[in-house]
């Protein structure tokens, strides 16, 4: 047999790696933690930092009574039960646990900053104080803090297989390192655009819009590991896009209440302002796929960045596309259409033109009697569509902000092949994995718990194999 290097091996440094690499450290294992980049941190450093759970300190301090039971129903109702309990519970169970250790740790997430990031009741969308840096840099700190060898600028490139007795190792830079166990955190395949038009097509149904926001290095590398070992890959078509009116490749999460959505039947469909985690499904549902976003010639001229946000444009975090000199520059592209009449507007745009007029007609008197009668927007932030000319610009759900497809997992984050079967002596957590985010994004923080809890788990699951 080859020497041993390491009880466990992690390949990838971002949230559930960094997390797996200190589990299993403080299981007693030796451990060797892996990435490609010259730094650990991965995606989660460039997230917004937002972690879904309930039953927190953060919310009891709120006064608000959530728990595990309330968030799994909440999960597998949003997903239509198209999602494996078993994993989904698990998530639910430990959300809140794993916040608390990271509040431990030493990261804030800070009562004001709680907020409801999905379409839940009560706020489940803990915001990390410095977003996902505030995270990484304190289990960075974590990493250091232990006897963790940390191997960076290393891409592993095949794992070691033994048949029988599984995966005992990795090869990288043409070099073998042994070891008991090994954990596979090397995040999505966003930057993959052969992986994306293979696992989600969706995501490349867009051509050039489609552009993916994460860390370079995420190019499907632990899908591709674990399936050269006999690892099944699930959650086919899974992710989140986010919506874009593609003026720049840049990230857009909020948009203004006075643009009005309509559809190719010239009909509104949902709340403009509705949260990201639902959007991207609803505009994606729509005939042809995508929506447009209507506004008048006052609302033009009154453009002006949301003074809610006014760190993250100043930081470039987010696009300012809906102020009047991006307005009028993208006019100049024909990005944004121009007619003097609904009519003209919806034959340029191939929206059904007596439709849309009915439309208009219902959303201007809403805005005059101060409520929206169909999808309860709220009404301060409303603007009538009255003065032409009148402005329509495509929306698509074409930004890539993370993969779920993946290696096929169970509670205990073993990698099942296809017949259920543990490949031995391998783990997998986060975006590496597929089956634990359903179809529906439940909120924003639904990735960042799965790679903290998932993550955990794996640690301790692959320090266990060791014999730790
Ligand atoms: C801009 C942005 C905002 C987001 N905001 C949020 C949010 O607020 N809340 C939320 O829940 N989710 C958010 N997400 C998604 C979320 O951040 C990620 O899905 C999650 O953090 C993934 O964690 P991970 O540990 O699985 O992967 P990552 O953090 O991406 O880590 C994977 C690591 O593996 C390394 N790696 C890759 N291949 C190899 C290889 N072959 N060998 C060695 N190393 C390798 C990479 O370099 C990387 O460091 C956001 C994503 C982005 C891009």
């Amino acid at each position: 047999m080859a020497e041993q290097d390491y009880d466990v091996i992690v390949v990838g440094g971002g949230g559930a790696g960094m997390c797996a690499a200190i589990e299993a450290a403080d299981a007693g294992a030796s451990v060797l933690l892996i990435d490609a980049d010259t730094r650990l941190g991965g995606s989660t450093a460039l997230s917004g930092g937002v972690y879904y759970a309930a039953g927190s300190s953060v919310q009891r301090a709120l006064g608000i009574d959530d728990g595990p039971d309330a968030l799994f129903e909440y999960y597998m109702t949003l997903n239509q039960y198209r999602v494996e309990a078993s994993l989904a519970r698990t998530l639910c169970n430990h959300a809140a646990d794993d916040l608390e250790w990271l509040i431990s740790l030493g990261v804030a997430f800070r009562p004001e900053d709680l907020y409801a990031s999905g379409v839940e009741s009560v706020p489940r969308g803990h915001q990390a104080h410095g977003h996902g840096a505030g995270i990484t840099s304190v289990l960075d700190r974590e990493v250091s803090r232990r006897p963790i060898d940390v191997a960076l600028d290393t891409r592993v490139e095949g794992l070691i297989h033994t048949g029988d007795g599984g995966v005992r190792g990795i090869r990288a830079g043409g070099t073998d390192v042994h070891a008991q166990a090994v954990v596979l955190a090397s995040g999505g395949f966003g930057a993959n655009p052969h992986l994306l038009h293979k696992h989600y097509p969706e995501a490349t149904a867009h051509g050039d819009w489609t552009w993916y926001i994460g860390s370079r290095h995420c190019q499907g590398d632990g899908l591709e590991l674990g399936a050269a070992v006999g690892a099944d890959i699930v959650g086919h078509n899974r992710g989140l896009l986010l919506t874009t009116p593609n003026f720049r490749k840049e990230l857009e999460v909020f948009v203004p209440g006075w643009l009005v959505y309509v559809n190719r039947e010239g009909r509104r469909f949902i709340r403009e302002t509705a949260e990201y985690a639902v959007m991207s499904g609803a505009v994606k549902a729509q005939t042809g796929g995508s929506c447009f976003a209507l506004f008048d010639d006052v609302a033009r001229a009154e453009a002006r960045p949301d003074p809610r946000f006014a760190d993250a444009f100043a930081s470039g975090t987010l696009s300012l596309n809906w102020v009047t000199d991006t307005l009028d520059e993208q006019v100049r592209t024909g990005r944004v259409i121009q007619a003097d009449t609904l009519d003209d507007l919806a034959t340029r745009c191939g929206i059904r033109p007596g439709s849309l007029t009915a439309t208009v007609e219902r959303y201007n008197a809403d805005c005059a009697a101060g409520s929206d009668s169909m999808f309860f927007k709220d009404a301060a932030v409303m603007k009538p569509i009255s003065q032409p000319p009148f402005h329509a610009v495509e929306i698509r759900p074409a930004i890539v902000c993370l993969t779920s497809t993946g290696l096929r997992i169970d509670r205990h984050a073993t990698v099942l092949d296809g017949r259920d079967q543990p490949v031995n002596g391998l783990f997998a957590a986060g975006e590496t994995t597929g089956g634990v985010l359903g179809e529906r994004y439940i909120g924003g923080g639904n990735s960042i718990a799965n790679a903290v809890v998932f993550g955990r788990i794996a640690g301790r699951s692959a320090a266990r194999a060791a014999g730790r």
